[in-house]
Parts: structure tokens; C-alpha cells; sequence
């Protein structure tokens, strides 16, 4: 755990969060400022600092958050989403604990902006 990471300290309960699925390595919460009307992240409890931090240890930790946002995407009736992930603040992170975003339950453009 980083002590001043906001995310570590959702995933160690000390800030709430709307908790969707949860287990000892990983946590899906809401989204504070919904971009869609499912809108959900998915973070590993293990502090990572973003994509470009994923360790070769990690490469498990990684393939489970994408099969948890799958199963909480479809736990909350969506099964068409699109699974972002932002590394560095140019790209638009803005909470460096790495974290998958779950957007779903409208239609999305493509391009991103
Ligand atoms: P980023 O911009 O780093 O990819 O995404 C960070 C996300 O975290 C944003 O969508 C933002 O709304 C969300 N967020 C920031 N602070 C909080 C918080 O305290 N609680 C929750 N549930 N979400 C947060």
C-alpha cells in the first residue's frame, strides 16, 4: 500500500466507495463522476503505479481485472463495453494506481476524445 494513494486507501476501506465486487487481490467500485450510465473501475489491491509499472509478476494480476470487469459489466447488465485503460497524465490518468475503467449501457463513439 502507497500511504498517499487515494485508490490504496479505497481498497483498504479507509474512503468509501460504491463496492461492486471485491476479493483479496482486486476491487470493483464506481466511479465517482460517471461517464456512462454503467461506469466502473477496476483496480488490483497491489499498488501499481499504471500500465508502463506492470511487472512481468503482474501479467496474472492483469488478466484478472479483465475477466472481473467482464463478470461485473455482465452482473450489471451489460454486455456490449469498452475497457480503458489511461497511462500518464497526458493520456488523461489522473489517479496514478492503476485502474480499468468498465463504460457501458450507451452507445460509444470512436474515436475517443
Ligand atoms: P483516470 O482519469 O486516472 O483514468 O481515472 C480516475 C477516475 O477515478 C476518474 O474517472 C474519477 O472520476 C475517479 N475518481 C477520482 N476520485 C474518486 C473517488 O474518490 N472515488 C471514486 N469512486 N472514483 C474516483
Amino acid at each position: 500500500m502507497s500511504t498517499d494513494c487515494l485508490f490504496c486507501k479505497i481498497a483498504a476501506g479507509e474512503i468509501p466507495a460504491e463496492k461492486l465486487y471485491e476479493d483479496d487481490e482486486m476491487l470493483a467500485f464506481r466511479d465517482i463522476a460517471p461517464q456512462a450510465p454503467v461506469h466502473f473501475l477496476v483496480i488490483p489491491k497491489k499498488h501499481i503505479q499504471g500500465p508502463a509499472g506492470v511487472g512481468m509478476d503482474d501479467e496474472a494480476l492483469i488478466g484478472k481485472m479483465m475477466r472481473t470487469g467482464s463478470k461485473v459489466a455482465k452482473d450489471n447488465g451489460v454486455s456490449d463495453y469498452r475497457l480503458v485503460f489511461n497511462n500518464g497524465a497526458g493520456a488523461g490518468q489522473t489517479v496514478f494506481h492503476i485502474h480499468m475503467h468498465v463504460l457501458g449501457g450507451r452507445s460509444l463513439n470512436w474515436p475517443p476524445g
